[in-house]
């Protein structure tokens, strides 16, 4: 009977001396690791359109199924999208877009933050995605 109390004592009293794991958020900040997965980004040509040819493949793979994509033509007959959203409110990081992505055209960065008051404000669309997140 005494022996899991003693036990227990010395678990809790172990814990009670060793360093905090939680941060005082939002004074301080979690740096996270290199490769965590957190919001996306568009990486662009060198004519500032993104690099993204909708061949669909990530839109496909996407186990979420939170991209909508719209591509358009230019008279070259390159495509490139008109509309690229990516529904952070449904996205689970799984990276599985950025895995089937065949010109790295999407990486997702570490920037953990993402917050919105309605359901519209987490849809990451062409504009956002195309900036680095501050
Ligand atoms: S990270 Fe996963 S769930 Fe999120 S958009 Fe990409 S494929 Fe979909
Ligand atoms: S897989 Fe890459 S190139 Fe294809 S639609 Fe998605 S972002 Fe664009």
């Amino acid at each position: 009977m005494i022996r899991p109390l003693i036990k227990g004592l010395e678990l809790t009293l172990k814990h009670f001396f060793s360093p905090a794991v939680t941060v005082q958020y939002p004074e301080e900040r979690w740096e996270p690791y290199p490769r965590y997965r957190a919001r996306h980004i568009m990486y662009q040509r060198q004519d500032g359109r993104p690099k993204c040819v909708v061949c669909m493949l990530c839109a496909t793979v996407c186990p979420a199924q939170c991209i909508r994509i719209i591509g358009i033509q230019d008279e070259k007959g390159d495509q490139y999208p008109q509309t690229y959203e990516i529904d952070l409110g449904r996205c689970i990081f799984c990276g599985f877009c950025v895995e089937a992505c065949p010109v790295n055209a999407i990486g997702m960065t570490t920037h953990y933050e993402l917050d919105g008051e309605t359901r519209e404000a987490l849809i990451l669309d062409l504009e956002k995605i195309m900036k680095p997140p501050k």
